[in-house]
């Protein structure tokens, strides 16, 4: 028996009458892009996410892209993001014509690390994007308190972590503006592409909604440069609606698997927590002297896994900006990270494989 790194079909098949459904709902409206569905997924989401405002978009990247479009407001170009977040934000800011620089994470919860945030802003920064890597919701007061009183706009990239929840509110509340994607294999996932954006602010709320609709001011008056075209059709929309109520037990139900990796492990692996609700648990991830070791080790044992990501973004080929980057707490774990089997529909026998694994390297 082969545990897969993931399997979702599993999920499908439970589901699958009510996506059923969902599906001839939407074809018997007549319906296809911005209908009775988009319009219902958003003021649920509202709702889940405590925020007033919430657009739906093609995709996590565009998300992000539409998000920084609609923050930059003056001449100022450059975005602080860290280096180890799959470069999804470094994709967007450099689509949207704008600078990237890194900034390093904090060795124990792999998010950005606030004490690196205040020697990083210039003149020239006008938005900060922290991401909530692999479910954990990162920390945003001390993030807020490094900004201070300076004009930089703090942006969630939520697309790891619907769900997770803080004391002062869900991931997607905590920030100016909020992105999401709903790729198939995220905490929230359709049964294709799919993102939203999320703030508190009108303004920023009706650029994005306008810029994600070729910067039509009305219909047809393109008065907002830098438009384009992103939208969540109505057979995501319809998906997500189904999968919206399954979220807090899938997240609490991944959150117990890691839980059993870490008592299992070996000394030798470092089991990343997911504590409490603040993570939504979307990754299972190890830290190890040898990633490479660990990665035979899991295959001779039948185990799928994978790694999030290989190639910090400062590395990157395609994000070469000739930048200076000095990320000595992100370069430390290139090699060393391995994520597990990790989704809800994973049986007991397949997580006590992965344990056993665990406890034998
Ligand atoms: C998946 C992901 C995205 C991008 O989402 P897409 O819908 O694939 O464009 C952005 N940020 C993070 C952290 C992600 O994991």
């Amino acid at each position: 028996m082969k545990v897969p790194f993931n399997a979702l079909g599993r999920a499908v098949a439970k589901q699958r009458d009510a996506l059923m459904r969902a599906t001839t709902d939407v074809l018997d409206s007549g319906w296809f892009v911005r209908g009775g569905q988009h319009a219902a997924f958003v003021s649920e989401l509202q709702a889940y996410l405590g925020v007033p405002y919430v657009i739906g978009c093609g995709n996590g990247t565009d998300a992000l892209e539409l998000a920084l479009r609609a923050a930059q407001l003056d001449s100022r170009r450059t975005v602080l993001t860290a280096a180890n977040a799959g470069g999804y934000a470094s994709t967007a800011a450099r689509a949207a014509g704008l600078r990237v620089r890194y900034v390093d994470i904090d060795p124990e919860t792999h998010t950005l690390d606030p004490s690196a945030v205040d020697a990083a802003i210039d003149d020239d920064t006008f938005a900060l994007v922290v991401t909530h890597l692999y479910g954990r919701v990162a920390d945003m007061d001390g993030v807020r308190s490094a900004i201070g009183g300076r004009d930089v706009l703090l942006v969630e990239d939520c697309a790891q972590a619907f769900g997770a929840s803080t004391p002062a509110g869900k991931a997607g509340s905590l920030g100016d503006l909020a992105t999401f994607s709903f790729y198939p294999t995220k905490t929230l996932g359709a049964l294709g592409d799919g993102g939203a954006v999320a703030t508190r602010d009108p303004a920023l709320a009706l650029r994005v909604a306008q810029l994600g609709e070729y910067g039509w001011v009305t219909k047809y008056e393109a008065a907002l440069p830098g438009g384009r075209n992103s939208r969540l059709d109505e057979l995501q929309a319809s998906y997500l609606r189904v999968r919206l109520p399954l979220v807090d037990d899938a997240n609490a139900t991944r959150r117990a698997i890691i839980a059993r990796y870490a008592e299992a492990a070996s000394p030798r692996i470092h089991v990343l927590a997911a504590a409490d609700a603040s993570h939504a648990a979307h990754l299972a991830v190890v830290v190890t002297d040898s990633a490479e070791d660990l990665g035979s080790h899991l295959t001779q044992a039948g185990i799928g896994h994978a790694v999030h990501y290989p190639v910090p973004d400062h590395r990157q080929v395609a994000f070469a900006n000739g930048g200076q980057h000095d990320l000595p707490v992100t370069d430390s774990f290139v090699g060393r990270i391995i994520s597990l089997p990790l989704f809800t529909e994973l049986t007991d026998s397949e997580i006590t494989k992965v344990c056993d694994a665990l406890a034998t390297y």
